[in-house]
């Protein structure tokens, strides 16, 4: 690092903290769902064009790529940032809480791209880099599958704006404002979604004999489940099998047709995932087949395993050390068990995602939660940060 050179601090972006809160808070107030966002994408794109950015809306649907380059230095950098609210009902109270009944900002998403826009604002200002720098807007992380990031690439995002690296980040209640989290290699679980069907011979209450009952088969499924990270899962392997939906019947006098579950499972390895599959698909079939019912199962992979690049992480570690001090960093965090789908971005680019403290006791409302707000403290921090990354990735020789 060229020490007599400037890079951007905290303290830079202070000014620009009001301006944020704003742009942040109205996206927090007009949520909008996976390859919804269309205000949103329209927002972002009317302010990186007033910032002088070339902006390509419509990027893997509602997805908006902000590109600005200055100088002549080759290299070029790919920062994402997810755009998509979720399917909850908001309860936090705010001023500025949710318009759209039931859609909600509960993961934090309009506050990584207030994050990037302050970005976008400063080094457009500044220009102190020689290079390309390519701001991801995108969209439906949330979708589980053929989500937003996936549907950039396949829309050629890094063909069309490409980067020689890419970097996301993902707020993370639970620790302190304004710390940064990274870990090298398997960061975050792969996440597959299983949905199924048991199909029984629905009936009459009293007449349960004449009936393959399926609430029955499926509480007995619900329970072998578990036995599957329990007994065929090596203990030192991470592994989650989660029931999140079990639905059946209608009246207490009848016994229904079919009932549903929906799986949620995560893993850290190939071989784990793939035992997973195999274990679920076997269980599921001879259970149900062991009361006279059948299953059908839909087994639909989600997203990969986030891995970051040794070089990137090592990279984006020492910038987040040289903005708000070593102490605030902690450069070996644990796997994390939540999945994400900026793990497609770093199949095709090396790069790191990193997590940024939401807030701990009182501040600390864990993501999905009604009564979750992304915390207004990080908006100039992660703006510094993401700027003084562009700044140290596209420094010019010498
Ligand atoms: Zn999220």
């Amino acid at each position: 690092m060229d020490t007599s050179k400037r890079y951007c601090e905290v303290a830079d972006l202070n000014s620009m903290a009001d301006e944020l809160r704003a742009i942040r808070h109205h996206i927090h107030q007009h949520p909008e769902l996976a390859y919804e966002e269309q205000q949103t994408a329209a927002l972002v794109a009317e302010k990186l064009q007033q910032w002088g950015y070339t902006v390509t809306t419509g990027v893997g649907r509602t997805g908006v790529v902000g590109s600005l380059t200055v100088g002549d230095g080759q290299r070029s950098i790919g920062i994402r940032a997810d755009m998509d609210a979720l399917p909850i009902h908001e309860q936090t109270g705010l001023p500025y809480a949710s318009q759209h009944h039931g859609k909600m900002h509960a993961c934090g998403h309009d506050g990584h791209t207030s994050m990037l826009l302050g970005a976008a604002r400063y080094l457009a200002e500044t220009r102190n880099f020689s290079g390309t720098v390519h701001l991801y807007f995108q969209p439906a992380e949330e979708h589980g599958i053929d989500s937003g990031a996936k549907c950039m690439i396949d829309d050629g995002l890094f063909e069309r704006f490409p980067c020689d690296a890419v970097f996301g980040v993902h707020n993370h209640p639970g620790a302190p404002v304004g710390t940064f989290l990274f870990r090298k290699g398997p960061f975050l679980a792969a996440g597959d979604n299983i949905y199924i069907t048991i199909h029984g011979t629905g009936g009459h209450a009293a007449r349960p004999h004449l009936t393959v009952d399926p609430i029955v088969v499926s509480s007995s499924i619900v329970m072998a489940l578990q036995t599957i990270v329990a007994r065929n899962i090596d203990p030192a392997q991470p592994a989650v099998v989660t029931v999140g939906v079990q639905q059946a019947g209608a009246a207490n006098n009848v016994i229904p047709h079919s009932a549903r579950l929906e799986l949620s499972v995560r893993s850290f390895s190939a071989e784990v995932r793939a035992l997973l599959k195999q274990r679920i698909t076997e269980l599921v079939q001879q259970q149900a087949a062991s009361y006279g019912a059948t299953a059908d199962i839909d087994y639909r992979m989600g997203y990969p395993v986030v891995i970051n690049s040794d070089r990137e992480t090592e990279f984006a570690i020492q910038v987040a050390q040289e903005l708000v001090g070593a102490e605030q960093v902690v450069p070996h965090t644990a796997q994390l068990m939540g999945s994400e789908d900026f793990a497609y971005m770093l199949q095709a680019r090396p790069g790191c995602f990193l997590r940024i403290g939401n807030g701990t006791g009182e501040d600390g409302c864990m993501v999905h939660n009604p009564e979750y707000d992304f915390n207004d403290r990080n908006l100039p921090i992660g703006a510094a940060y993401w700027a003084r990354l562009v700044e140290r990735f596209l420094a010019p020789a010498g």
